[in-house]
């Protein structure tokens, strides 16, 4: 089964389960839910800052808009191309990785990049990665994710209960 990103890099979704036959994101009813649940948290994350630019800038202007997503839902870590190597070094050689599939991961992470932990000079985490060709699928267009935007627009507050992705609970 294909993997896709959609709008950031790091999530990754089966294409048949997002996507129908003609390439349109399905009903968000009909995605599967922690699919569906980082869709619609994905509308809200895109655009916002990097969180290392974040912690390390005090000016948000300077920050960089983020283009990497890791972690869980509402956890989530938020990188840019530039910070992606801390991460990637704090995940893989510090251990980091123990706490993949936890909320903790962001917590943790912060807590450590706060403290001034950095990447070594010269470690390269992106090239790391583009060894493993699968590991890291291009994003899809903005596009799909402003259909999904819409889709919970158009549904009224019973229909979002429903499907549990009232986006009040998700835009903190
Ligand atoms: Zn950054």
């Amino acid at each position: 089964m294909t993997k896709v990103n959609v709008g950031l890099r790091g999530w990754r979704f089966d294409e048949d389960e997002i996507f129908d036959e003609s390439g349109e994101i399905r009903p968000l009813a009909d995605i599967p839910e922690d699919a569906r649940y980082r869709l619609v948290r994905l509308t809200a994350v895109v655009g916002e800052p990097c969180d290392a630019c974040w912690l390390a800038e005090e000016d948000l202007a300077a920050c960089n808009q983020a283009d990497i997503v890791y972690g869980e839902p509402l956890a989530e870590v938020l990188l840019c191309r530039d910070h992606e190597r801390d991460f990637l070094y704090w995940f893989r050689e510090l251990g980091g990785s123990e706490f993949a599939g936890t909320v903790t991961l962001q917590e943790r992470f912060h807590e450590w990049f706060d403290d001034g932990g950095r990447a070594p000079d010269g470690y390269e985490g992106l090239e790391h990665v583009d060894r493993d060709p699968g590991a890291i699928p291009m994003p899809t267009g903005a596009g799909e994710l402003e259909a999904v935007e819409c889709q919970v627009e158009e549904m009224d507050e019973a229909e979002r209960d429903a499907l549990d992705v009232d986006l009040d609970d998700l835009d903190v």
